[in-house]
């Protein structure tokens, strides 16, 4: 330990940021907008590294600049990465709590870098203020992340960061002589080394965030209308055939509503496409909140829409159905009056596929159509 060189450990942890900057500026570009605080986390590095070349030039620049202003700019990067989780969450910025504690430091690095030079004392506010905004990132990814690696991982990193640099607060007080940022001492090149481990393992663990954010928008598009945010019809045959297949094995029932907007295509040619997709969404919006929590929903054609109820019985389907029917029926201010026929079937013991029950359904509708819409019917 006591071997290494500090300046080139500071160094290479600065190209490794800006390594990770690139990473992080090429996911700004290419993921989807609606992941944001990438920019944040792109900027942040480069803020580190920037800080990192004025400490280096210390003795050839102004103190000030190689000292105040390179800790103002290390400790802005830090913030950077918060700034940027609370978009990734999509939470209010909260700038003005963080630069404020900046700005509120860089009297007191003045002060002890030009009146009363003290080392001791700018490690103190530095690593205190430090371990503070590392702090309250691990927490805020902790609390709003999903519960998976990526996010326990990062605010791991994060908590054992702030313990080291809780740690080097403490240290400050050890009697060491009159230490400077690149003297090889055991607590410095600890400091140093770990500093620079915990910033990658940070970038790393943010990254995985990001794909993992990334992954779960890609299953939603893969798995869901973009018009409405029903199920696509591939998806819920899935579920009702996983359904059908545990009803079989449990001597469970199931029940399939099949539901279809009356004279859709007068709507469209009365008000418009554009009209005519409100109306879709606006039926969906309507029936999402009359299911329970197993009940899927998926769009199966243009204004044709099929439910799927585990473990109910044909009347319960059918109360269901009656309550969905009369909901659609409600006019909605600002779009035309809809109305819609429903078809609904449950499983039977000899149904082998689930073709067979969205066929018995789909005749049910066609059966609820011929009686003249706006009705329930049942084979
Ligand atoms: P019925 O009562 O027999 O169901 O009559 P209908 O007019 O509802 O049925 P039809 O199948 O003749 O027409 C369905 C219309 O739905 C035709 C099509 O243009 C329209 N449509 C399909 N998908 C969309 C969509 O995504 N948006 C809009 N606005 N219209 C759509
Ligand atoms: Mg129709
Ligand atoms: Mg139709």
């Amino acid at each position: 330990m006591m071997g290494l060189d500090l300046r080139s450990i500071i160094l290479l942890s600065g190209i490794m940021g800006l390594l990770l900057a690139v990473v992080f500026l090429f996911l700004r570009l290419s993921y989807p907008r609606s992941i944001q605080g990438l920019g944040w986390w792109a900027v942040a590095p480069v803020a580190s590294f920037v800080s990192t070349l004025l400490f280096a030039a210390r003795g050839q620049i102004p103190d000030l600049v190689s000292v105040v202003a390179a800790n103002g700019l290390l400790l802005t990067g830090i913030a950077m990465f918060y700034f940027g989780a609370r978009h990734f969450f999509g939470l209010a910025p909260a700038y003005l709590s963080r630069i404020g504690l900046i700005l509120a430091a860089l009297p007191l690095l003045t002060w002890y870098t030009l009146v009363e030079p003290s080392f001791t004392a700018r490690i103190l506010i530095v690593s205190l203020l430090w371990a503070y905004i590392q702090m309250t990132l691990a927490v805020l990814i902790w609390r709003h992340g999903p519960e998976v690696f990526s996010t326990r991982f990062t605010a791991v990193v994060l908590l054992i960061h702030t313990c080291t640099l809780v740690l080097r607060f403490l240290s400050a007080w050890l009697p060491l002589p009159n230490e400077h940022l690149l003297d090889p001492t055991r607590v410095q090149t600890l400091y140093v080394v770990m500093n620079a481990l915990l910033t990658v393992a940070l970038g790393v663990g943010l990254i995985l965030m990001a794909s993992d954010r990334l992954r779960v928008l890609l299953e939603h598009s893969a798995s869901h209308d973009s018009l409405t945010n029903a199920l696509v019809r591939r998806t819920l045959i899935g579920a009702c055939e996983q359904e059908l297949e545990r009803c079989r094995r449990h001597g469970r029932s199931m029940a399939l509503l099949m539901l279809d907007i009356d004279h859709f295509k007068a709507i469209n040619d009365m008000h418009g496409h554009q009209m005519g997709d409100r109306v879709l969404v606006d039926f969906v919006n309507r029936l999402t909140p009359l299911l329970r929590r197993p009940d899927q929903l998926g769009r199966f054609g243009g204004e044709e829409f099929v439910v799927l109820l585990p473990e109910t019985t044909q009347e319960q389907a059918l109360l269901v159905a009656e309550r969905i029917r009369a909901a659609v029926a409600q006019p909605t201010t600002g779009l035309p009056p809809i109305t819609a026929s429903i078809g609904v079937t449950t499983n039977r013991p000899d149904d082998a596929q689930i073709d067979v029950l969205l066929a018995r359904a789909d005749t049910a509708l066609y059966k609820a159509k011929a009686e003249g819409r706006n009705r329930i019917a049942v084979v």
